[in-house]
């Protein structure tokens, strides 16, 4: 509890104590009004103010408006008991439900429970603990076996399993050995680990994805701006309703005022529309909490929104759908050897992070002489132009020889990905590289096929062939190939162009090189973002690890919270209605009023909890 929340705590049992005493003290007329009129001032006079505050601020229709109307109503018809009854339970509701949400705030901040502690840091020999936050990027920090790991760091020395399940969702722990990235947040489980610390803690995974998590109810949802402008309307027609209410069956009717009235007030207690306001962002938190949890990051709720009516998904190929982890399969060189060809591109393409280039590095497998090398340059979608020893080396597709002018570059008979390459304009032969789909790819199409995606399309900057076979191979719709990143911008907007009212378009990328991509689709969903920067800001939704079929999880965990939303307006709304009908025509007085919107309340917020509960798949 906090120290708000118990003040008020305090507040309201002096206030049920002097409430029972002014009920048991054998008052009358002034005597026993000014006793009601203390008890109301230590439990209502908070409410009176900010009505009256939010009025001069031109607010005037609010929660604080109904409940201080309907009880200074009640008093005024001498109603005592009652009025000050009705705030009373007004306020148990109000601290019950703050309590609420800020329990499964702490739930959810427990369940994201990857916040380091600490961090031993090695400063002149000696190790100290410290908090993460004093460790600067280059020092040296130990990790216990069990320990969590509390920045993000290469190792370098020691070898290790690593849990990376509160990050990822995933339970099996990865290898690590000397040389590997490992990422904060993650519990280091069998052997103590010397790691270099590359980011600092503020740059690190771990508080950039509480970052997020913290920061994403800021982001609202269709719904929840659809309650601001319901209540707009909303309340000020319920005011006019009991005005009406209380108006008009006496004048029509010659019926009794004070019945009427009685009715009028009993109408305004009903209608607040607490549960509602309540109930709605947090389903949104749960299922952004729910959904982290199984390693998948929402920016907001309007993008849980989203997701739920996605029917068109659109993939980046390399390194979404495949591996992005090529072998070299062939060189095939026409003026020098092999073993050159392959260093000269590994060479030339030694700055690139492309999953092309790490492959050729990877397959060359020798030091890279980077002295060698003057300038480089990436051509996105198309390759690199490096300078090696004073001469100007291409290395990419056909697309970027045609465009250098090198002349002989042709297709090769072996399928797969080539990179050809040139030297001052002059074709040198081509690497025939392969890739392979992820093993859960074609799962992955099909489960989105089984949630009612009605088309899949792929967009690729490799070559015709390589697309159509891996479009086959995976089941997807149709793909686009040889496009250039700013090609698959437009593919992008003529799928948004033909997709229906209603209908929501994903885009799912690695982030590398497809973040104009990611931004312009209506969801953009970044996945292997263990770590990456980029795609972390360009996207709506990060997957943390790289499965594919983590996107059918994602858009399950969207409509679920949705769901939930839908449920808890209807069963609020429809519980509001009848008690509102039964107020009217004065079958319901204010203690059922009161009784009706706590207990809504509390359901409501149960039900809204639900959508933290999403089971993580292994
Ligand atoms: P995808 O759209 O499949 O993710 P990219 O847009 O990253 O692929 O790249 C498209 C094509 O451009 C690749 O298939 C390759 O032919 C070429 N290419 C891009 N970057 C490089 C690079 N660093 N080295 C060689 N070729 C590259
Ligand atoms: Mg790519």
């Amino acid at each position: 509890m906090t120290r708000k929340q118990r003040k008020t705590l305090w507040r309201i049992l002096i206030a049920a104590v002097l409430y029972i005493a002014a009920l048991a003290a054998p008052l009358e007329g002034l005597p026993r009004l000014t006793a009601f009129l203390i008890v109301y001032a230590v439990i209502g006079g908070d409410i009176l103010l900010k009505a009256v505050r939010n009025i001069i601020r031109g607010q005037v229709f609010d929660e604080n408006f109904l409940m201080s109307v309907a009880t200074v109503g009640a008093m005024c018809l001498e109603e005592y008991a009652e009025g000050v009854a009705v705030m009373l339970f007004y306020q148990i509701g109000e601290l019950f439900q703050s309590y609420a949400v800020g329990k499964s705030r702490q739930s959810i901040a427990a369940l994201m429970d990857i916040r380091p502690d600490h961090a031993t840091v090695e400063r002149d020999g000696q190790q100290q603990q410290v908090d993460p936050e004093e460790v600067a990027a280059g020092e040296i920090i130990i990790i216990r076996p069990g320990e969590r790991i509390p920045l993000d760091g290469i190792v370098e020395e020691g070898t290790s399993s690593v849990d990376t399940a509160a990050l990822t969702g995933e339970s099996l722990p990865r290898e690590t050995l000397p040389g590997h990235e490992v990422i904060s947040g993650c519990v280091n489980l069998s052997g103590v680990l010397r790691v270099r610390v590359s980011r600092e803690y503020g740059q690190s995974t771990v508080s950039r994805i509480l970052d997020l998590v913290e920061n994403s109810s800021s982001r609202k949802s269709k719904s929840e701006h659809f309650i601001t402008r319901f209540a707009k309307y909303y309340t000020p027609a319920v005011v006019f309703a009991a005005l009406a209410l209380a108006v008009l069956p006496p004048l029509l009717f010659g019926q009794s005022f004070s019945s009427w009235v009685e009715r009028a007030l009993t109408f305004l207690v009903i209608s607040c529309p607490c549960a509602l306001v309540i109930s709605i962002p947090l389903s949104f938190f749960g299922g952004i909490g729910g959904a982290s949890r199984s390693g998948i990051l929402v920016k907001g709720g309007n993008y849980l929104e989203a997701l739920a009516s996605v029917s068109v998904v659109a993939f980046d190929k390399t390194g979404t759908l495949t591996r992005g982890s090529f072998e070299v399969v062939a060189v095939h060189p026409e003026q020098t050897d092999e073993r050159e060809l392959l260093g000269l591109a590994a060479l030339a393409e030694s700055y690139s992070d492309h999953p092309i280039s790490r492959s050729l590095k990877e397959a060359w497998g020798r030091e890279i002489e980077r002295e060698r090398l003057s300038d480089a340059e990436e051509i996105p979608g198309q390759g690199v132009i490096a300078v090696v020893d004073g001469k100007r080396v291409a290395a990419g597709n056909l697309r970027l020889m045609e465009s250098i002018g090198a002349e002989g570059a042709h297709e090769c008979h072996l399928p797969g990905t080539a990179v050809h390459i040139a030297v001052d304009g002059v074709y040198q032969g081509h690497i025939i590289i392969a890739d392979v789909a992820k093993p859960d790819a074609a799962e992955a199409i099909r489960e989105l096929r089984t949630l009612g995606v009605r088309r899949t399309v792929m967009l690729t900057g490799d070559a015709r062939k390589v697309g159509e076979s891996v479009a086959r191979e995976l089941g997807i719709d149709e793909y686009y190939a040889e496009l250039l990143p700013g090609d698959k911008v437009s593919v992008l907007e003529r799928l948004l162009a033909g997709k229906k009212e209603g209908e929501n378009l994903a885009f799912v990328g690695d982030g590398i090189n497809d973040a104009p991509v990611l931004g312009r689709a209506d969801v953009g969903i970044a996945m292997g973002a263990l770590g990456s920067d980029a795609a972390i800001e360009a996207a709506d939704v990060v997957l943390m690890d790289d499965k594919p079929t983590r996107i059918a999880d994602a858009v399950r965990i969207a409509r679920k919270t949705l769901r939930i939303v839908r449920q808890n307006i209807v069963f609020a709304l429809g519980v509001k209605a009848v008690v509102l009908a039964l107020g009217a025509a004065g079958l319901a007085n204010m203690w059922a009023a009161v009784f009706s919107d706590v207990g809504v309340s509390v359901i409501a917020i149960l039900n809204a909890m639900r959508a933290l509960d999403t089971r993580p798949r292994t």
